[in-house]
């Protein structure tokens, strides 16, 4: 049986209509129709609602959305696919923001709604986009990405395990996180040498509501800091085999960490998100341990 991946887009000549791929902005196109209409079917892009496109390329996912949407946001660094891009469909269809995703500020897109944003992501820049989303995280209303099946698994592996690590508590701590469906090498050209994954993220109420209507945030869900928080999540996995009671020794000494329930000879993988939350508001505003000579 032919894999659906195998049904590829007919193009006269080159599928990619004469554009030389180029590896230092990550490029492989989507070719396989049957793998696009399972990406668009899984955004559900519906009318009215603010899609973001990150790296439109050939236009792959951006055409079959323009078909259920009447306008896009997209962000390309390569000039040549903007000149196509901007050939192709006119500026009141898509609008083509040219630069960096990675300095490009999302939130100023949010108009009347929550953002969409999706893309088949380059992958040489996936882990520092992921993060640079996550800042733009209280605009979204969801997203959906193409990544290395292996930066997938890290991104929702669990406590305990060894694809747990930073970027697993940091996206944890913004989003709900899921594994749609695997994509095979063969659906992009030019192929790439791994396996791909399609994955959905939305956002986290972190905001809960309490019983007099106001908003309150349970203690092991928002961190007070969150760049506090961040800076002991990247202490804790940058040297992953250590025990907390040294790789957080300029954060907490032992007698702190035992009195929060946490046990100092633990390695940075057995602590969950709430465990990390939770250390760094007792934290916040607890004086910094003396260095011990
Ligand atoms: N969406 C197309 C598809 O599925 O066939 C192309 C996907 S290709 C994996 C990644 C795209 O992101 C390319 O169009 C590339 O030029 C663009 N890109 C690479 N780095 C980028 C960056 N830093 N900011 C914005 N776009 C980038």
């Amino acid at each position: 049986m032919v894999h659906p991946a195998n049904k590829k887009i007919s193009q006269p000549g080159s599928q990619l209509r004469g554009h030389v791929a180029r590896k230092r902005f990550g490029q492989n196109f989507l070719v396989s129709t049957a793998i696009i209409q399972e990406i668009v079917d899984a955004i559900a892009p519906r009318a009215g609602e603010t899609v973001v496109e990150i790296g439109p390329g050939l236009g792959a996912l951006t055409e079959p959305l323009l078909a259920r949407i009447d306008h896009l946001q997209v962000v390309e660094i390569d000039r040549d696919l903007i000149a196509r891009l901007r050939q192709r469909w006119p500026a009141e269809r898509l609008t083509v923001h040219e630069g960096d995703a990675l300095d490009f500020d999302f939130s100023a897109l949010k108009r009347a709604g929550p953002l969409k944003i999706v893309g088949n992501l380059p992958y040489n820049i996936s882990s520092p986009l992921l993060f640079h989303l996550s800042e733009s995280a209280t605009v979204v209303h969801d997203m959906h990405f193409m990544l290395q099946k292996e930066v997938v698994d890290r991104m929702v592996a669990e406590p305990g395990s060894s694809d747990f690590g930073r970027l697993s508590v940091m996206l944890q701590y913004h989003y709900h996180m899921e594994c749609l469906f695997t994509v095979p090498p063969d659906a992009f050209e030019p192929p790439p040498k791994v396996m791909s994954a399609i994955v959905r993220l939305i956002p986290r109420d972190k905001k809960k509501v309490g019983a007099d209507g106001t908003a309150q945030s349970a203690d092991n869900e928002t961190a007070k800091d969150e760049a506090l928080f961040a800076r002991i999540v990247a202490a804790a996995f940058g040297q992953r085999r250590k025990m907390l009671r040294n790789t957080l020794r300029s954060f907490i000494d032992e007698a702190g960490l035992t009195a929060l329930g946490i046990s100092p000879t633990a390695r940075a993988e057995e602590l969950g998100v709430g465990d990390y939350v939770r250390l760094a508001n007792a934290l916040k505003n607890a004086p910094t341990p003396q260095p011990q000579t």
